[in-house]
């Protein structure tokens, strides 16, 4: 365990945390194995929903560079957008099962986790890095909202999540788990944007490959 890591040189992106890809590919491939969906569109949902967790808890990350928030956001867009493409193309029934639930309950659910993700990236307070968003308590805080939203998804969305954080607590800067409490875990044992990433990051990929082959809709 690691206590008190400054806070000034953390956050920036590239360089002190793992690549958000990393975590939102570990997300996707872990949702399919613990979840082991049936059908298609439960596999696009646990995908949609692992990507999602793994990629919202670095929102927190303040890069300064316009260019790199692009392409962070770019980031999830382009694979949620690929997924609503699959979905209209094959027919398979998740934007209807979403459409379906729109109502006021439903939309405060939306307005909430918009308000809650607003409030994790730009809330001074909150938002150093791996503190609030890193945390238990944001896990619970987004999953709660999302559940009104569409439920099915929040399984994998706390999925995504909490292995991000647990992958961060692997590097060598302390992760604010417990957070409002001040502690910071971490177990040093690899550099968050080194050759452990990468790694990771391929052997997520392969693994998302071959559990969507397995599940029969690749
Ligand atoms: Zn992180």
């Amino acid at each position: 365990m690691c206590y008190g890591a400054p806070y000034a040189d953390e956050g920036k992106v590239g360089s002190r945390h793992m690549n958000s890809r990393t975590h939102m590919l570990v997300g996707a491939a872990a949702s399919l194995a613990l979840l082991e969906p049936t059908g298609a569109s439960a596999c696009l949902i646990d995908v949609a929903g692992g990507l999602l967790g793994g990629w919202i808890c670095d929102i927190d990350v303040s890069s300064k560079s316009a260019v790199k928030d692009y392409f962070f956001g770019v980031d999830i867009l382009v694979p949620l957008v690929a997924i609503a493409l699959i979905d209209h193309f094959l027919d398979l029934g998740v934007a209807g099962l979403v459409l379906n639930r729109m109502g006021p309950v439903a939309t405060v659910g939306a307005a909430a986790f918009v308000v809650l993700a607003v409030l994790g990236s730009q809330w001074k307070r909150l938002c150093h890095h791996r503190t609030f968003m890193h945390s238990f308590l944001a896990v619970v805080l987004f999953s709660a909202p999302l559940w009104l939203v569409f439920p099915q998804v929040v399984p994998p969305f706390a999925i995504g999540m909490l292995l991000h954080v647990a992958l961060d607590v692997t590097n060598k800067k302390g992760v604010q788990v417990l957070f409002p409490l001040s502690p910071r875990f971490c177990l040093r044992l690899f550099r968050s944007d080194g050759r452990v990433d990468k790694g990771l990051r391929l052997v997520a990929l392969v693994a998302l490959g071959v559990l969507l082959c397995r599940l029969g809709i690749a």
